[in-house]
């Protein structure tokens, strides 16, 4: 197919619920994308925060391929090593005891929901079914986790929700504990938000939430969808916090770039839990379980992590010194940062990828810069010396 062909069958027979721009992506390598016509792009969106070994990483490419050829799918009916195998390095690597799989973000979320109400139900705590969630936050689109994402424009063309929802103000502790109450079974935050402008969490409001769950029995759900698994240079995002959760869910770059899910939790949450309360399908086959492992073997080194660090404290440097009047501010830890404009980011997108630069938003004024974890000092050079050029010609 050529590239006008692909585009045209896209628009003609895919549903339209995304905006993308003109051109199709073939190949990747490493840092870079490769187009259709050949054209290269240093990608610093990853996908949308997911593919932190960069493209078909030569390693990660071999152990798919080794173990397509031998077992891809059975079902979670029947045991396979490398579920097991994954759940160990989760589990010994977090505070959690044990996980469940699934196949996304949003697929995570859901389970921390169910998970959360079933244990309030197991202590004998009926009535106990409330969440608190906070403005900015995002959390996925299936119902549950829509239901617990702030912006209203995503939620809205779908109600009624799931019922039982409060919203209170981000990084507000005052505001928290006039939400959370003993009819509270969860509450769930991202440590950085990332779809809601790249908004990291204070220390003072992740304890003072970790406090009142205490106070009233909620349990504590941090989603690192996004923000987890080494994206700000430490493995999970809350350990900057020294806050430790009940439930933790993962996703976006666990199997660099394969669909996985994964809700990690305490035995006391686990305990709460009887084979038949949820399942599924397709999740934590052997596929994405093997290329999941050489994503958090490679990841979870402690000289990678540093790596992720140094290059993120590098390109924030890069940014905060940008002469543009444009930048309001630069945010975010490690390398997953927002810098917000004073104006709409999208025609700087659309002008940067013309100079071969992918990168992505986070809302209408906010560029959201969240390259592989691979990422060096002379592609971070490169991509913020287009930016600057684009946010000089005022793009
Ligand atoms: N939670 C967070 C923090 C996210 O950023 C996202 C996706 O952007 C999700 C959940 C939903 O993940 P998925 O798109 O895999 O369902």
């Amino acid at each position: 197919m050529k590239t006008e062909e692909v585009i045209q069958a896209e628009a003609n027979y895919v549903v339209q619920t995304y905006v993308r721009p003109p051109l199709v992506f073939e190949r990747g390598a490493g840092m870079y994308l490769f187009d259709s016509d050949g054209r290269r792009y240093l990608d610093f969106a990853a996908g949308i925060a997911v593919t932190a070994l960069g493209h078909s990483d030569p390693e990660w490419a071999q152990a798919v391929a080794d173990q397509a050829g031998k077992l891809v799918h059975v079902s979670n009916l029947y045991h396979t090593a490398p579920q097991a195998a994954l759940a160990e390095r989760l589990v010994t690597h977090s505070f959690a005891d044990r996980v469940f799989f699934c196949n996304s973000g949003a697929e995570a979320n859901e389970a921390a929901i169910k998970f959360a109400r079933k244990y309030a139900q197991a202590a004998g705590a009926g009535a106990k079914t409330q969440i608190v969630a906070f403005s900015g936050g995002f959390h996925g689109r299936t119902v549950g986790a829509l239901s617990v994402t702030h912006k209203a424009q995503y939620r809205e063309p779908f109600a009624p929700l799931m019922p039982g929802v409060t919203f209170a103000p981000f990084n507000d502790a005052d505001a928290a504990a006039a939400a959370i109450n003993d009819a509270t079974c969860a509450v769930i935050v991202e440590p950085v938000q990332g779809e809601g402008g790249v908004r990291p969490a204070t220390a003072e409001f992740l304890q003072a939430l970790r406090a009142l769950c205490n106070r009233h029995g909620a349990l504590l759900i941090f989603d690192e969808v996004q923000c987890g698994l080494g994206r700000t240079g430490r493995l999970w995002a809350h350990q900057a916090y020294g806050v430790i959760p009940d439930i933790m869910t993962l996703a976006k770059p666990l199997a660099g770039g394969l669909p996985i899910g994964a809700t990690l939790v305490t035995q006391a949450v686990a305990a709460a839990l009887q084979p038949g309360d949820h399942g599924s399908t397709f999740a934590a086959g052997p596929l994405v379980c093997r290329a999941a492992q050489v994503v958090f073997d490679r990841v979870s080194r402690p000289e990678f992590l540093a790596q992720v660090r140094a290059n993120g404290a590098y390109l924030r440097h890069r940014l905060e010194t940008l002469e543009s009047e444009a930048i309001v501010e630069v945010r975010g830890a490690g390398l997953l940062l927002g810098v917000e404009l004073a104006t709409a980011v999208a025609p700087i997108i659309t002008a940067a990828r013309a100079q071969g630069l992918i990168l992505i938003n986070a809302g209408t004024d906010v560029l959201r810069i969240a390259p592989p974890l691979i990422v060096g000092r002379a592609e971070i050079d490169a991509a913020v010396d287009i930016l600057a050029t684009c946010l000089a010609a005022g793009a």
